[in-house]
């Protein structure tokens, strides 16, 4: 220790003032402390999710892609979640005792119903209430870009506005 102290020169008038500096990557300072350089040194990255692009899109409106992330990510306070907090839930439009993300959208008849109507010009007979098989069917099927936009929009809005109306006939009778 005393070998790497002494190796360092003391500091000199003639070298001027002291000044700070912010590490903005490997051997890069600069005296502008930068948020995202620092957050991309601390964060820990994983690889891009499948399908982070039905989430996240300039044309998206961000609470609605906020809740779509909260679905894909099965974190919304389903009555099944609920459930591990000792609340016991139904799904009230139609009484499935298994209120899970699965049910919600769109194996519950009555929030199928609403997802025909809305996205049945654009998808066809290919409108289906498996929440894997749709998000599949995202991923994998070519369509135009405009449908493209479309579709995802009708999806997250779907899916923000049915979390809302089941929060609301849930939590305000
Ligand atoms: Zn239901």
């Amino acid at each position: 220790m005393i070998a790497t102290i002494t190796s360092v020169p003391p500091p000199v008038d003639s070298s001027g003032d002291d000044r700070y500096v912010w590490r903005h990557g490997v051997d890069d300072y600069k005296p502008c402390f930068s948020s995202l350089q620092t957050w991309q040194q601390i964060r820990v990255t994983h690889p891009t999710v499948p399908w982070s692009k039905i989430v996240w899109f300039p044309q998206a409106i961000p609470r609605f892609s906020f809740i779509t992330w909260l679905a894909l990510k099965d974190r919304l306070s389903t009555g099944a979640r609920s459930r591990a907090w000792g609340c016991y839930h139904v799904c009230l439009l139609c009484g499935e005792p298994d209120e899970t993300r699965y049910h919600m959208f769109f194996a519950c008849p009555y929030l199928f119903t609403v997802w025909i109507d809305l996205v049945g010009y654009l998808l066809g007979s290919r409108v289906n209430p498996d929440w894997s098989i749709t998000i599949a069917s995202f991923l994998s099927t070519r369509r135009k870009e405009i449908d493209t936009c479309l579709l995802k929009l009708a999806f997250q809005t779907t899916i923000y506005s049915l979390w809302r109306e089941r929060n609301s006939r849930r939590h305000q009778g």
